[in-house]
């Protein structure tokens, strides 16, 4: 007995980690938002909201490097929501993942075309994964991600999540109208990718505890806000907090 209390006090003068690790500070999730990747073009800087939206690829590559050179590793929202199903949903649902130790969540919002055509291939020429929140009623039209190009991505990889049928502000809707933005929106992807769609973002940010309730019942795991935090396993998992980057966002402050 003695023999086994002198090695407990062994260990934890060896490792006094290991006694506080019930104690161990959350992990921080930082969820990055992008809408636009590429050249906002000469008409589109006349408007300086618009052009906001604009990272350009030169931009967005050396922020990815960033994040490579800071030891971050990206991960799908699948992963993130392990935080928050550790032993209930998510093993049995969507496999065991396991967050690494600096994780970061690159998402894309609205689908825009130029993300299939400028994020797409240097995420993948770099290894890096992204989660693409798409608005399946708009899939092909100008200027937007079709089906096929969704399969692709999904194929590779990449995480596509909804933003909705056609991006309506979901709070302002009935019932009934938001129940099917949320359902018929996962439905129709799931149909496009032959695999589940799990995650959900809010257009405009645009929640309530009614649209939260909404998108558990419809089936979701996550869903992510505009809030600008970083996300952890303290927040609650239908309204996880992103950060919105910009052309000349410094990274330092978001990812130390
Ligand atoms: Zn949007």
């Amino acid at each position: 007995m003695r023999a086994h209390l002198s090695l407990l006090g062994f260990l934890f003068l060896a490792f006094p980690w290991a006694a506080q690790a019930d104690h161990a500070p959350s992990v921080r999730v930082p969820i990055l938002t992008y809408h636009h990747v590429g050249d906002c073009g000469e008409e589109c800087m006349k408007h300086p909201k618009a052009a906001s939206l604009w990272v350009s690829t030169k931009a967005f590559n050396r922020q990815m490097q960033w994040i490579a050179d800071r030891g971050y590793t990206t991960v799908t929202m699948d992963a993130v929501s392990a935080l928050f199903h550790p032993q209930t949903g998510t093993a049995s649902l969507v496999g065991n993942f396991k967050l690494p130790a600096k994780p970061v969540v690159v998402t894309f919002d609205d689908g825009y075309s130029d993300t299939y055509d400028n994020a797409f291939p240097l995420l993948l020429s770099r290894k890096q994964k992204g989660v693409f929140y798409v608005l399946p009623g708009f899939a092909g039209q100008p200027g937007y991600i079709t089906a096929d190009q969704m399969r692709k991505m999904s194929g590779s990889g990449m995480d596509i999540g909804s933003h909705t049928v056609d991006h309506k502000p979901l709070r302002r809707l009935g019932p009934l109208t938001r129940v099917w933005e949320l359902t018929e929106s996962r439905r129709m992807l799931e149909e496009i990718l032959g695999k589940p769609v799990r995650h959900v973002c809010y257009p405009y940010g645009d929640y309530n505890r009614f649209v939260e309730m909404d998108a558990q019942e419809a089936g979701y795991l996550t869903g992510t806000t505009t809030q600008r935090r970083v996300a952890t396993k303290e927040w609650d998992s239908f309204a996880l907090p992103r950060i919105s980057v910009r052309e000349r966002t410094d990274l330092r402050r978001i990812l130390p």
